[in-house]
Parts: C-alpha cells; sequence; structure tokens
C-alpha cells in the first residue's frame, strides 16, 4: 500500500503544481515543475525524495497526455498519440534521430496543422495517420494535461495505484508467461516460444553438452547453434527475417536479449501486410524450428528461397481466424475453415488471381491436388493440364475469358464448380502471386516450388471430408 501512496505524491507532483508542499518539494530539489520529465536523486536526499525518484519512471509510464498547446509533450518520449507508450517504443528506430527531445508544438506549421512533412518518414503510416487525426497544439488550449491512463477519465486514486503497483510487483517469471500467454497466437507457438524464452530448444549447441555430436549449426555450419542462433541469428533465417524488417529497426531487433526480443515482438503495434506482427512474428519462429528440425533428418533440404512467403501467408490465415473482420464468421467457423481433399477419384482445382497495385500487373496460379492432398505431377493429369493450358494458349489478345471456361466446362468431365473462401485457398493464392514474378504468359510446374512445400503439406494433414479430427 505504502508504494500507492508515494505514487500519489508523485501524481501531485505532476499535476497539483500550486499545492504548497508541492513548491516545497520542487524548490528543495531544484525541480523544474513546467518540464517534469524526470526526476533525480543525490546521496544526501532525504529517504524520500530517493525513494520517489526510484519510483519514477514505473509511475510515468502510466501517465498518458492530453494535447493542449503542446509545449510539455515530447513528441516520441511521451504517451500521448498511441492506446500505449510513447511513439519511441513502438518504433525504436527513431532513436537516433536528432529532434528525439523535440516537443509537439515543434510540429505544427504556420496555418496551425501538423506538419505532415516532418512526421512522415520518421514513422509507420499508421503511427502518422494517428497523428494526422489528432488536433494539433494550440496555444488557447493552455497547457497540456498530464492524465493518470489506467483509469478511462484520467483521474488518479490511490486504489487505482495499488492496483498497478500490484501487477507490476508479481514475479518477473510470472510476467513474461503471461505475455506469451495472453498473445492471440496458437498453443504450439506459444509453447515454443516459452521453450525459447527459458534456453530449453534442444538446438545442436546444447546435445553437444552432453553428447559427442558437432554443436555446428547446419544451415551455416559456421556458428555454434544456441536457442537464439537457431531461431533469429543464424545468417540464412536472418536473410528472411529481413524481407519483414524495416531497415531502421534491424540493429535493435537483431541485438535485443531473448526475453526481451520476445515481448517487444508480441506487444509490437506494427502490421505487415494488414497481418498483425505478433502472429507474423510467432508463426516465423515456429517455421524456422520446423524447418530446422525437417534439416536434422534430411541434411539436403535447405531454408525455402522464398520463406517469407509461406510465412506470411500461414501468419494470415492464423489472423484471420483470431481477428476475423467478418462477424458473419464466427471464430468457431473461421476455425474450420481449411483447404478440405476431395473425395475419392475427384482432383481438386484450386485458383486464385492477383493485380499488383504498384505496376498493374495481373497474374493467376491453380494448383491441381488428389483425395491424399498431394501435388498431381505433369504425367499424372496430362490430359488435363493440356486441356486446360490449349484453351488458355487459345486465348490471344482480348479474348474475353468466360467463353474459354464455358467451352472447358463442357468437355467430357465432371466438374463441380465451388466458391473457395481465401482461407481455404492459401496454395492457390501463393501460387498467384509468385506469377507476378513469371516472365512467361503460361508457366506449368512439374513439382510444387521449394516455398510451397510446406503448405502442401500443413494442408494434407488435415483430416479429410469423412476422416474424424485428431
Ligand atoms: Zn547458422
Amino acid at each position: 500500500m505504502n508504494k500507492a501512496f508515494l505514487y500519489k505524491l508523485l501524481w501531485q507532483l505532476m499535476s497539483k503544481q500550486s499545492n504548497l508542499w508541492v513548491k516545497v518539494l520542487a524548490g528543495k530539489y531544484k525541480v523544474s515543475l513546467r518540464l517534469l520529465h524526470s526526476i533525480e536523486s543525490k546521496e544526501s536526499d532525504s529517504k524520500l525524495w530517493k525513494e520517489l525518484c526510484r519510483l519514477w519512471l514505473d509511475f510515468y509510464n502510466n501517465i498518458k497526455w492530453k494535447i493542449g498547446n503542446g509545449s510539455k509533450i515530447r513528441m516520441w518520449k511521451d504517451n500521448w498519440v498511441l492506446e500505449n507508450g510513447s511513439i519511441l517504443q513502438v518504433e525504436p528506430g527513431i532513436a537516433g534521430n536528432e529532434n528525439i527531445n523535440a516537443f509537439a508544438k515543434d510540429f505544427v506549421n504556420n496555418q496551425g496543422d501538423w506538419d505532415m512533412s516532418k512526421i512522415n518518414g520518421l514513422v509507420s503510416e499508421d503511427t502518422s495517420a494517428r497523428i494526422e487525426k489528432m488536433v494539433p497544439p494550440k496555444a488557447f488550449l493552455g497547457p497540456d494535461q498530464a492524465l493518470w491512463s489506467p483509469e478511462k477519465e484520467g483521474f488518479f486514486s490511490v486504489a487505482s495505484a495499488y492496483k498497478v503497483v500490484k501487477k507490476l510487483e508479481e514475479p518477473k517469471e510470472n510476467n513474461h508467461w503471461s505475455a506469451i500467454w495472453s498473445c492471440k497466437i496458437q498453443q504450439r507457438q506459444r509453447f515454443l516460444l516459452w521453450r525459447l524464452s527459458h534456453n530449453r530448444l534442444p538446438t545442436r549447441s546444447r546435445v553437444a553438452s552432453w553428447s559427442a555430436t558437432s554443436p555446428l549449426c547446419s544451415w551455416c555450419n559456421n556458428n555454434r547453434e544456441t536457442n537464439m542462433h537457431a531461431i533469429r541469428d543464424c545468417p540464412c533465417v536472418a536473410r528472411v527475417w529481413k524481407a519483414f524488417l524495416n531497415p531502421k529497426d534491424r540493429a535493435w531487433f537483431f541485438n535485443l536479449p531473448t526475453n526481451e526480443w520476445i515481448r517487444w515482438n508480441l506487444s509490437r503495434k506494427k502490421e505487415f501486410c494488414n497481418t498483425p506482427w505478433p502472429n507474423l512474428f510467432a508463426v516465423a519462429c515456429d517455421s524456422f524450428w520446423q524447418w530446422r528440425n525437417n534439416k536434422e533428418r534430411d541434411q539436403a533440404l535447405n531454408v525455402p528461397s522464398e520463406g517469407h512467403r509461406f510465412i506470411l501467408q500461414v501468419a494470415k490465415t492464423n489472423a484471420q481466424v483470431f481477428f476475423s473482420r467478418e462477424p458473419a464468421i464466427s471464430r468457431q467457423k473461421a476455425g474450420n475453415m481449411v483447404w478440405t481433399k476431395p473425395d475419392g477419384d475427384w482432383i481438386k482445382l484450386n485458383t486464385d488471381g492477383v493485380v499488383c497495385r504498384v505496376n498493374g500487373k495481373a497474374g493467376c496460379g491453380g494448383i491441381l491436388r488428389n483425395s491424399k492432398g498431394e501435388w498431381i505431377q505433369e504425367s499424372d493429369s496430362k490430359g488435363a493440364l493440356s486441356q486446360v493450358s490449349d484453351s488458355l494458349q487459345d486465348d490471344t489478345n482480348h479474348n474475353p475469358i468466360l467463353p474459354n471456361i464455358k467451352e472447358l466446362l463442357k468437355r467430357d468431365w465432371v466438374v463441380k464448380v465451388e466458391f473457395s473462401p481465401r482461407l481455404c485457398n492459401g496454395c492457390a493464392d501463393m501460387l498467384a502471386k509468385s506469377s507476378l514474378d513469371f516472365r512467361n504468359r503460361l508457366c506449368i510446374l512439374s513439382s510444387p516450388p521449394s516455398s510451397l512445400v510446406p503448405l502442401i503439406g500443413l494442408d494434407a494433414s488435415r483430416p479429410g471430408p469423412f476422416e474424424s479430427g485428431g
């Protein structure tokens, strides 16, 4: 309880500056009340003051600023625009900026609007958009106001402070586990991250400590395969991570110690291609570990060259299950929305099309699979493929595609046409996206591209329509 009362004193220091007690304290310890972002103590200071200084940072993390004239709020270091925390916490790359201590008022132009030219480019589009939505600082709004963020209305109370203090005092271990636990990721991914955070993945370097095996990483053959090497630091794995990272975040990402790294990634508010970062992060860690285990069984394997596409595709599907934006699809239903194998002798063709928003280039992809979920090789389905490709090649220039489809359907075979939601159509979606890189008009692959193999495996591992789940 004691700490909650000390929080109350700190709150008074911040927001009740006409209070006599505050004035005395500020005079005695030379605190600038106008710009109060930190307090410091000397060895000779009173026990109370030293204790207040020690608690300051935890206390200040609960302060959210309301914009007034913008002369107190530090643009990057204070909590004022994001749900939680400062911009600097979400975008650590900004730390190198020369204006790291600038105030909100420094980002207003002569017309009294946000000067977005000073903001864009430094922060993500999401953060830019949030800033743009805020009323910019105005002189007539008076001083910026500190609010107590744990309470909706922003009013401080000792009871509320007590809850905050209690939470902070929970054992670290517990806190850490709850960060992994509370994130919307799959159970298997949670367990993997938990093992990683305790350095318990049976990597080569660990196994070598009790047996006579090589401790070297089998991807790069150059470094000891520690837990972090396997999941983050190996050059073969780092290459895939870099596809997802902004260059300015890389130094931070590759240097954080394990637990901070996990916590930072799981609490990151960023999205990559509309996929929440924590989902992408968890899927990536999980994939690296699976690929690594597959390589232990088959040394010929490599990190898939298009690994990032696979990771993004799986993360998208996972995230859609957790954050389905269409209310019509319940979580239960979305969880069941996966690709299913065709019955008996049927062959399933999944197709998908894409258009690149940047250059307007369009492409499509398709995949034929049998009732075991296996990729159908050219020889197995020569007839079908040649008929399809004949028809497509006839489609010169502006020939509309619809008559071709109708003609295809009329041929001597039994066809069922069904709509397949994107959630169930991951492989075709991925093929369609890679088709944008192809030069040829039509490309028939005799075997699946390596980046697609894991996804086909995932689809094939699911029970068919008449098999029971398990
Ligand atoms: Zn390595």
